[in-house]
């Protein structure tokens, strides 16, 4: 197995530059509605509001705000995955699983349906040389990964590795870039179980000089970033990893893996 750091140089690390964005809330209505694979819907969305609308990384989210429990409000993060300030339109694509507000309200969407989100706050722009990128993830950083396939320009190389349920959730993207697509098949039940990813990694050759994002259930944003670190030896400042959500902890997210030890 190819280890990269052993003995190689890296050039110096990109730098991570935050922009931040005014933040303000955004009333919306559902445009359209459409079953994207078996576990994915894509929502448009559009209004007025879209009007000054920013999102300058593939990595950015929004909040969606839903009704909580005695007036209260419960928010949930989503990848804006396309956006046209010009024609005001947002979509937003949601893993359909089993229960939790952001996908229960997103399996009874109809057209003309209302929708409060608010941002994105910020974008961490990758901002330096990189010469390859491999980004690794489940379901739920579909929608960053497709977006940031999309945006490489033609010099770029980009490989995914992204674990879903089955070969029907595979999604295609466009793009000018050289990209090589690698797939995991596991049962959601299993999603937090990092095995199959783990293996399937050790088949990905990873360059000297490639950024690594990671995405997916912490757990497994968690073990693939060790592996990373610690079997290829990927130095730290090239890997960003993040929780998009923890197994049985409604609305829980890990922003930055190196946090992941306080979570217990
Ligand atoms: C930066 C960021 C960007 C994200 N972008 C997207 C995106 O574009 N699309 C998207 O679908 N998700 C995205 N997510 C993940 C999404 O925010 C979580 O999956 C969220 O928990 C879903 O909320 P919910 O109300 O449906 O379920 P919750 O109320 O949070 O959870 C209810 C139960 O379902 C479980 N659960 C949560 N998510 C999943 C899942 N995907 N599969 C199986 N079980 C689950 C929980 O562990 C819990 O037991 C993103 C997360 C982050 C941090």
């Amino acid at each position: 197995m190819q280890k990269p750091g052993h003995g190689q140089t890296w050039p110096e690390a990109p730098t991570i530059e935050r922009v931040r964005h005014s933040l303000r809330r955004r009333n919306l209505s559902v445009e359209a509605v459409e079953r994207l694979t078996p576990h994915m819907l894509r929502i448009t969305l559009s209004g007025a509001d879209m009007a000054d609308f920013t999102s300058v990384a593939p990595d950015d989210h929004i909040k969606i705000f839903f009704p909580g429990a005695n007036g209260g409000e419960v928010r949930r993060d989503y990848t804006p995955r396309k956006f046209n300030p010009e024609t005001g339109t947002l979509v937003l694509d949601f893993v359909d699983h089993q229960a939790g507000p952001a996908a229960t309200w997103a399996q009874n969407a109809k057209v003309g349906d209302r929708l409060e989100i608010g941002g994105p706050k910020g974008s961490r722009i990758i901002a330096g040389e990189v010469a390859h990128w491999l980004l690794v993830g489940d379901e739920t950083a579909l929608p960053a990964i497709g977006r940031w396939v999309e945006s490489l320009p033609a010099q770029a190389d980009v490989t995914t590795l992204v674990a879903v349920p089955g070969v029907e959730d595979q999604q295609e993207f466009a793009t000018a870039a050289a990209h090589d697509a690698y797939w995991v098949h596991r049962p959601t039940e299993l999603a937090d179980q990092a095995q199959a990813i783990v293996a399937a990694l050790g088949h990905v050759p990873i360059e000297v000089g490639t950024f690594v994002w990671v995405g997916a259930e912490a757990h497994v944003a968690s073990a693939v970033r060790h592996y990373l670190l610690e079997v290829r030896c990927v130095p730290v400042q090239w890997v960003r990893a993040s929780g998009y959500w923890i197994m049985g902890r409604p609305g829980a997210t890990v922003p930055d893996m190196e946090v992941m030890e306080a979570l217990g």
